[in-house]
């Protein structure tokens, strides 16, 4: 190690207003320490030049992420860990969620900050095209108060921001309106983990009757900031994918970039995988599905109009009772599904027992393909082939089990089935084998009203999957 610890201090007052006052007070010679995983690099190295460290590192007021009905807000102290954990980053922000989880090893997402790789500021950094993709803002504070910009432009040069001196990272906000597109992300590097990229793509796109409706391309290592490559956007927007439009693509973002030679690559290297890049995200684009937000809207518009009988028939397999089913026809149109999900609540829990009863009856149990009902081991009445085909993917888990898991399952199912004189339910999806057996065998000691209970909110939770998978095709 080259530098000597005795020429640093290092303090940590704890606070945000406490560390912004003192940001004010000598701006420029304290710097903002965080996780530490980019600042220690350039003091083992003897390159730090500042003598001066504040701790900002595990701050409550930057460790939250809000979630409110219109953005995320992510603190600026949040670590890798804490963005690859959070369900809304997963479900909404797939970009950010696998830039999070490549971003060195398991030890560095633990202590490395979204907030620190910001400010460092490196065109090759991961998590930073995702943040251009999602149009991201930022929140800054300092003594003078609060101030939000957009995150597109925050970088002026390589290793130069926005940021004041006396200013920290407080927060960066993503707007909830992608959750339709599609995502698509590629890290190329020496290694898939612990190795910084050559080049990054991070790039979400839509497609509707048959054209690029929206597209947003970023990309990092390819200039002296991550890159929103806003040409190439023109380019393609309102074309249909096809192979003139690929070349013309592939051209315009070759000419976009500003890729150099260093350490890890060759600046034809870059560009030629650059234009690669792009035509494998508009390839996958084109034929992704989820890549329509119209796939949505048309499956749910044309089941609005559906007459009745079809109507039903169509979104049974996603729930088995009939009453729900034709509480949902009736509850027609819907504008968007938010509304069917919401109804299709709100219809379940206000059915009889009798209707969950039906529901549950269109189950098969845990470890078997087809429905049957408890009381006479005969197939149950309605199973239709989607529904068989949902139980198989929901019980995925259950299939690689070992012997001895899958016997003991069964064991489990007869004693529940005595007990309950019904099926086990349970929203399999996700789950293992073991887990599965481990949640059965603790609803074996519910009372009888408690376990109806919790088998109808299991139900709910199987329809809500059922119906996105439905309207996705
Ligand atoms: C082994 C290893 C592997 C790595 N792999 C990757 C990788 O694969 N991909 C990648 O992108 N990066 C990688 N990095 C770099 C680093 O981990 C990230 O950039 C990380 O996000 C930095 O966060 P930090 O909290 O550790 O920042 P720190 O080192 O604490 O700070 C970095 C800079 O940001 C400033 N800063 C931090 N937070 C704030 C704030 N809230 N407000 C104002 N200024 C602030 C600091 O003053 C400093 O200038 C790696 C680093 C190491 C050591």
């Amino acid at each position: 190690m080259r530098s000597n610890p005795a020429d640093y201090e290092l303090i940590a007052p704890g606070s945000v207003q406490a560390i912004v006052s003192l940001l004010a007070k000598e701006p420029g010679v304290w710097l903002p320490i965080a996780g530490g995983t980019d600042v220690m690099v350039q003091y083992a190295a003897g390159k730090l030049s500042a003598r001066k460290l504040v701790s900002i590192w595990n701050l409550p007021e930057l460790r939250s992420i809000e979630v409110t009905a219109g953005e995320i807000c992510i603190g600026a102290g949040c670590t890798y860990t804490d963005l690859s954990g959070n369900e809304v980053i997963e479900r909404e922000f797939p970009l950010l969620h696998s830039a999070a989880r490549c971003t060195g090893g398991v030890a560095n997402q633990n202590r490395g900050t979204i907030g620190g790789n910001i400010v460092n500021a490196s065109p090759a950094a991961d998590s930073l095209p995702a943040l251009l993709a999602y149009d991201a803002e930022l929140a800054l504070v300092s003594v003078r108060g609060e101030r939000r910009l957009p995150y597109e432009g925050f970088h002026t040069g390589y290793k130069k921001t926005l940021l004041a001196p006396d200013e920290l990272v407080q927060a960066l906000c993503l707007p909830r309106r992608f959750s339709e597109y599609f995502s698509y992300s590629r890290k190329v590097g020496a290694r898939n983990a612990q190795a910084i990229a050559k080049l990054c793509i991070a790039a979400l796109g839509l497609v509707g009757g048959g054209v690029v409706e929206d597209v947003r391309i970023a990309m990092g290592s390819v200039a002296p900031v991550p890159l929103r490559l806003i040409e190439t956007e023109r380019t393609v927007r309102g074309k249909a994918i096809d192979s003139d439009l690929l070349l013309l693509a592939r051209t315009s973002a070759a000419a976009e970039i500003r890729p150099i030679d260093d350490i890890r690559s060759t600046a034809r290297y870059r560009s030629v995988v650059a234009g690669n890049l792009v035509v494998e995200f508009l390839n996958r684009l084109s034929s992704d599905q989820r890549g329509a937000r119209v796939g949505v809207k048309d499956v749910l518009a044309d089941w609005n109009r559906l007459a009745v009988d079809q109507a039903i028939s169509v979104i049974q397999p996603c729930c088995g009772s009939r009453v729900w089913a034709k509480a949902m026809v009736t509850g027609r149109p819907f504008a968007d599904e938010a509304a069917l999900l919401a109804a299709s609540d709100q219809v379940w829990r206000n059915l009889a027992r009798s209707d969950w009863m039906e529901a549950f009856r269109s189950h098969p149990r845990i470890g078997e393909s087809r429905a049957r009902s408890a009381e006479s081991e005969a197939p149950a009445v309605t199973s239709p082939d989607q529904s068989v085909e949902w139980s198989a993917q929901e019980q995925r888990g259950v299939e690689d089990a070992a012997a001895a898991v899958k016997r003991a399952l069964m064991e489990a199912n007869r004693e529940y089935e005595r007990r309950f004189d019904r099926i086990f339910i349970v929203c399999a999806t996700g789950k293992s084998a073991p887990e599965i057996l481990e949640i059965l065998r603790r609803r074996l000691n519910n009372d009888a009203e408690t376990e109806l209970h919790e088998g109808a909110e299991q139900q709910r939770q199987i329809t809500q999957i059922r119906l996105k998978k439905w309207l996705q095709g």
